[in-house]
């Protein structure tokens, strides 16, 4: 099969901004800021949110207030500034009325002479002015005014003309490319090529119909998808193991079925049903010889922890080896002190702060397979850390972790399995773009006896109230998290904000306090958690280093300061540290006396409900649908031309065309499949087939 397009031939579009004329060092770095990306074809990808048809004629008087206009008027008069701090005004008309350009900077003399008649656009206020207008033009040479103008997001300082040219001489740099789509399909559609798609919508001769977004949206939708396709062939095609019972094969081990009973005798509850039917499915899927990629949503304190310790305890019945990697280390020695609480087969931690003596301990007993349990943070994926024989790798809080992390510690193995568990909801068209490879488990409700956490808002001027709740409940001997923000861009600011309200508590609460925070040495955050899970201090004040997966049950209020600053579902993350044992439980939410109302509403929603999934949605609603799982906190990366929520009809048909594709050609040698390389190439998702066609 010819080799169509020679995929170097993209090269151009993968250079820096700074290769197009005009683009120096600033303004480079300004618009890699706007495009989220410095490659030229990061430009291509910033498409227009808007267009403004300068074609549209209006007059003086049809015009309405704070509308964008083009006129042609005669200059009537100008008015010079009478001090330097005034602006210039020059009076025009069009028969129909008059209006004033008003130049408070320099004005241009040469096109604006009484008498001359002009074309011009710009926004009217409501006093009939145009300050500064977009565009001037002697009305005899309209072809120096523009027609369809595009109006991209821009950043501070940054400005639509500053991205005119680079833009149009971007457009020029697009190689002649092959179609990759169905000609059947773009004539169903509608749809021009690629490149005249994007042309349409970035160097607009008339404002662009709907359909060449739509045509880019499914450019877009189809790389993702055929991405996931050529990942889970790949998963496929490696063989998983059965993971079974030794005890059934080789009966003169202890019966090892009885790790996991034993486990739960210590541990001290039953499985909750859900717990029991997320089991099964793991189960299933670790004793059918394919490899298991599975997905386990469940809410805040729904209880994945115990899920992931039974389920790694199969693999050790199965004379292998497991390991969890948490997103902080925190949370790996909470889950490293539990296991070693009760599980009875050894276990070790690894993050880095683990050193010398004792972590050529850990690494050693992970390699010969002495240490069946291994615990850490993403310590545990580095180079260097080998096993003897991984078979599962359970994954806790992934949203915390970059797209790809999650299938690095399941390499550390040969077959190894991959459980991921997420308390943050996914939504269901994000499932299908970001996680199509993974079978997924719902774990529904909490541990039985759980009394609702009563949520209440609280203006920081009463602050005073809070207190005394607070002293009474410590009286009464619970335990209390008091959360204080980041809420500066300088760490120093916001250490001095917590140590502050931890001085100001003492006053008031005295010895049986504790302070945890991000700034703090390892050891002296682990020792203040330690000490406010074993009871030894009562208040714990603390930054959002508790935020994900803190497990002290006996806590039973939490005080989260400035809760207008969090986002939702970072709110009831906090919030899910309490309310995990059987007490009943408060959460005190502290704010700002000035609030919105968008504020108010998501504290209000808060205090409505503790269900993850209602909160995650309407928290999408209140911030109009921008960026759900936080893609700055979670690393998923975006889209830049689909929006998978309201192109679902798009996904669908991108998801079964690329099925259908594969299935045909799964090493993307045919004709369409060779575009379809250039095409992953475009919207980056060629590592799926790189790694695919090396591993
Ligand atoms: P998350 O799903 O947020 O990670 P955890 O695994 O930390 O939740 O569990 C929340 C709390 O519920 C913990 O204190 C845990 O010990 C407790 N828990 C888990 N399973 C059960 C159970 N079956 N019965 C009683 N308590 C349980
Ligand atoms: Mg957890």
């Amino acid at each position: 099969m010819p080799i169509i397009v020679e995929p170097w031939r993209l090269d151009p579009l993968f250079a820096e901004l700074g290769s197009l004329r005009g683009v120096g060092d600033a303004l480079g770095k300004l618009m890699a800021r706007a495009l989220g990306g410095d490659r030229v074809i990061d430009l291509l990808f910033h498409v227009p949110e808007s267009y403004i048809d300068r074609r549209q004629r209006t007059t003086i008087r049809a015009a309405l207030p704070l509308q964008t206009v083009t006129l042609e008027v005669e200059v009537m008069t100008i008015t010079p500034p009478e001090t330097p701090r005034q602006p210039t005004k020059v009076t025009v008309t069009d028969g129909t009325g008059f209006c004033d350009l008003v130049f408070f900077r320099a004005f241009p003399h040469q096109k604006l002479r009484p008498g001359q008649r002009v074309l011009i656009a710009g926004k009217m206020d409501d006093r009939r002015q145009i300050a500064h207008p977009d565009h001037i033009a002697p009305a005899e040479k309209p072809e120096q005014f523009p027609g369809v103008e595009q109006v991209w997001p821009l950043t501070a300082g940054l400005f639509a003309w500053h991205l005119r040219k680079p833009m149009a001489e971007a457009l020029t740099r697009i190689p002649s490319l092959p179609e990759w789509h169905d000609p059947a399909l773009l004539r169903r559609q509608g749809w021009a090529g690629f490149t005249a798609s994007l042309t349409a919508l970035q160097a607009p001769e008339a404002l662009p119909s709907p359909l060449p977004r739509q045509r880019l949206a499914y450019d877009e939708l189809l790389a993702g998808q055929i991405a996931m396709g050529l990942m889970r062939r790949r998963v496929r095609a490696r063989p998983g193991r059965a993971l079974t019972n030794r005890a059934l094969t080789d009966s003169a081990l202890t019966p090892p079925a009885s790790l996991r009973a034993q486990t739960l005798e210590a541990f001290g509850f039953d499985l909750t049903e859900p717990q029991r039917h997320v089991l099964a499915e793991i189960d299933a899927d670790l004793s059918a010889p394919r490899r298991m990629l599975r997905l386990l949503q469940g809410d805040v304190g729904s209880g994945k922890t115990l899920v992931a310790i039974l389920a790694m305890l199969r693999a050790v019945e199965a004379g292998a080896q497991a390991a969890i990697m948490a997103p902080t280390e925190i949370l790996a020695r909470q889950h490293a002190r539990t296991l070693a609480r009760i599980c009875p087969v050894p276990s070790a931690l690894l993050a880095s702060s683990v050193t010398g003596r004792e972590r050529a301990r850990v690494l050693q007993g992970f390699a010969d397979g002495s240490i069946p349990i291994a615990i850490g943070t993403h310590a545990l994926v580095q180079e260097g850390v080998e096993f003897r024989d991984l078979a599962l790798a359970v994954i806790d809080e992934q949203h915390r972790f970059g797209v790809n992390q999650r299938l690095l510690l399941g390499a550390k193995g040969e077959h190894t399995d991959v459980l991921v568990m997420t308390a943050t909801p996914i939504p269901r068209t994000m499932l299908l773009t970001q996680w199509g490879e993974m079978q997924t488990s719902r774990l529904d409700g909490k541990p039985a006896g759980r009394k609702p956490i009563r949520t209440t808002t609280h203006p920081l001027s009463s602050i005073g109230v809070v207190c005394d709740a607070v002293s009474r409940a410590i009286a009464g001997g619970a335990r209390v998290y008091w959360v204080c923000p980041m809420v500066s861009e300088s760490e120093v600011l916001d250490l001095a904000a917590v140590e502050a309200r931890y001085a100001s508590l003492a006053d008031r609460f005295g010895a049986r306090m504790g302070l945890a925070h991000g700034r703090q040495d390892t050891m002296v955050r682990e020792q203040a958690l330690a000490d406010f899970a074993a009871g030894r201090t009562q208040l714990l004040v603390a930054t959002t280093v508790i935020e994900v997966g803190v497990d002290v049950p006996e806590a039973s209020v939490i005080v989260i300061e400035q809760a207008e600053r969090f986002g939702l579902a970072q709110l009831h993350q906090l919030r899910g540290r309490v309310g995990r044992g059987a007490a009943e439980s408060f959460c005190l939410l502290l704010y700002d006396d000035q609030l919105s109302e968008t504020a108010r509403k998501r504290l209000m929603l808060l205090r409505e409900t503790e269900d993850g999934f209602r909160i995650a949605d309407e928290d999408f609603r209140l911030r109009g649908g921008g960026d759900l799982l936080g893609t700055r906190q979670s690393g998923l990366p975006g889209w830049r031309l689909a929006n998978p929520e309201t192109d679902e009809g798009l996904l669908h048909m991108a998801g079964r065309d690329a099925e259908a594709l594969l299935t045909r050609d799964a090493d993307l040698v045919s004709e369409r499949g060779q575009a379809i390389r250039l095409l992953l190439r475009l919207f980056g998702r060629d590592d799926a087939f790189r790694t695919l066609h090396s591993g």
